[in-house]
């Protein structure tokens, strides 16, 4: 639910070059090819720090290290090739140079830094990243793209020793339930679900909430075909209190993820800004992509690039569709496909540059999107008829998108991230490929 915190962008567009600890940029080309079993141990490593800055500045500050469980990921996909999000970060060999592992995700603190409060005020964000350990003593380097041109720009660089005393032993700590088991966890995308404001004798209510987020994920092409390549589980961690937050009229709830509305002062924006109480709890799960069920009945959720997607566990309106478009947020980045009437201007999308969504183009950098799924001699852009319907619609590039009516254009005329319908040819496309990817 990105549309929430659209009402900032104005102030957004008036951004400058960020600036930080470091400022090179990125190299381009990495090494794809990396031995699994000769840099990494087989378990899970978490760098925890706080994210830091306003509008036009970013700092990383760490704070601590992790051992977790056993790794989840593919042994073979550690380097992620699509340029997806607002963040990257790499797992650095000390003693070879070679990077190792790579991935890409965006944040709360991202978006926050589009809205009015960061242009007059500083604040720290806490994050965590996730990564197979390393064996041998390695550096982590933090990426962040320009506010203005796009492009990668390193921030922030630390060694790690491994056999430091201080790196935390993260135990297991609560029950992980299996909701629905495709494949094996190398071979397979790996979702964990965590409840927050159920209490102890909700967990019922909490498993009946898991199935039907599962049941809905897997109406839907390509999750559909695909299921026996992903797995769901459910973590059971139980909150003190009942509920959601909700600041904007005075009601907190102790809660165990610190999940509430009105984030980012939006009232339908329910997030938590707890982000690393959030890695504590899926960490007593095998995952890659996290998503949170909160016990209330309003409506209201989002969903950021591997971060974490949420969703009211309640059943009201279009609940099941409502995770699915979210997930498709959370899993890999795809981008609201819909528009918002006289909205012409976007810090997210600004003009002459291309969204790294994988279903939004400007036409800048199209190459590798969907220009080989379009017949020739299809028009560009691409009108739907009045009156039709799918099977009369071509893909072809069709104008707005990315909440803008104009400059931005999406691939099918309807689509889940447009309108909840299913996934358009292009998004189903996408997912296809990155599922490829992370079920090497
Ligand atoms: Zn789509």
């Amino acid at each position: 639910m990105r549309k929430c915190f659209l009402f900032a962008l104005a102030a957004a567009a008036l951004l400058s070059c960020s600036s930080g600890k470091e400022m090179t940029a990125a190299p381009k080309t990495i090494d794809t090819n990396v031995n699994y079993a000769e840099f990494f141990t087989g378990s899970t490593m978490r760098f925890d720090f706080h994210h830091a800055g306003d509008s036009k500045q970013e700092f990383y500050y760490f704070d601590k290290v992790i051992r977790e469980g056993a790794w989840a990921g593919s042994e073979v996909s550690l380097i992620n090739p699509f340029d997806y999000g607002e963040q990257h970060f790499r797992i650095i060999d000390k003693a070879t140079g070679k990077v190792i592992y790579k991935n890409n995700y965006c944040t709360l603190f991202n978006e926050w830094q589009t809205t009015p409060e960061a242009v007059v005020t500083s604040r720290s964000f806490p994050e965590g990243v996730i990564f197979p350990e390393p064996a041998k003593d390695f550096s982590i380097e933090f990426y962040a793209r320009n506010k203005v041109t796009k492009e990668w720009e390193k921030k922030y660089t630390q060694d790690v020793q491994v056999n430091d005393y201080n790196i935390a032993l993260q135990k297991p700590q609560y029950e992980c339930i299996d909701i629905h088991i495709g494949g094996d966890v190398a071979h397979s995308l790996d979702i964990v679900l965590l409840p927050d404001g159920f209490t102890a004798d909700e967990q019922e209510k909490f498993l009946a909430s898991c199935r039907m987020w599962s049941d809905a994920l897997f109406s839907y092409a390509p999750f559909t075909e695909n299921s026996h390549r992903i797995n769901v589980r459910a973590v059971w961690a139980p909150s003190k209190e009942k509920g959601v937050s909700k600041p904007g009229i005075g009601k907190w709830v102790d809660n165990l993820l610190g999940s509430r509305f009105y984030t980012l002062n939006s009232e339908r924006y329910q997030m938590t800004e707890e982000f690393q109480r959030v890695r504590d709890v899926a960490a007593n799960a095998p995952y890659e992509s996290i998503f949170i069920l909160t016990n209330t009945d309003k409506y209201g959720g989002g969903g950021i690039y591997n971060f974490y997607g949420l969703g009211s566990a309640g059943k009201t309106g279009k609940t099941g569709e409502v995770y699915v478009h979210e997930f498709g947020h959370s899993l890999m980045g795809l981008g609201d496909e819909y528009i918002e009437i006289g909205n012409t201007v976007s810090a997210l999308y600004p003009a002459g540059k291309e969204p790294w969504e994988a279903n939004l183009t400007r036409f800048v950098e199209f190459e590798g999107k969907w220009e080989d799924m379009i017949a020739e001699g299809t028009p560009i852009p691409t009108v739907a008829p009045e009156g039709s319907t799918e099977k009369d619609w071509v893909i072809g590039a069709y104008e707005g998108g990315g909440y803008l009516e104009k400059g931005v254009f999406r691939g099918w005329p309807e689509c889940m991230m447009k309108a909840l319908t299913d996934f358009c040819p292009v998004c189903q496309k996408a997912i296809i490929r990155y599922l490829d990817y992370i079920c090497k």
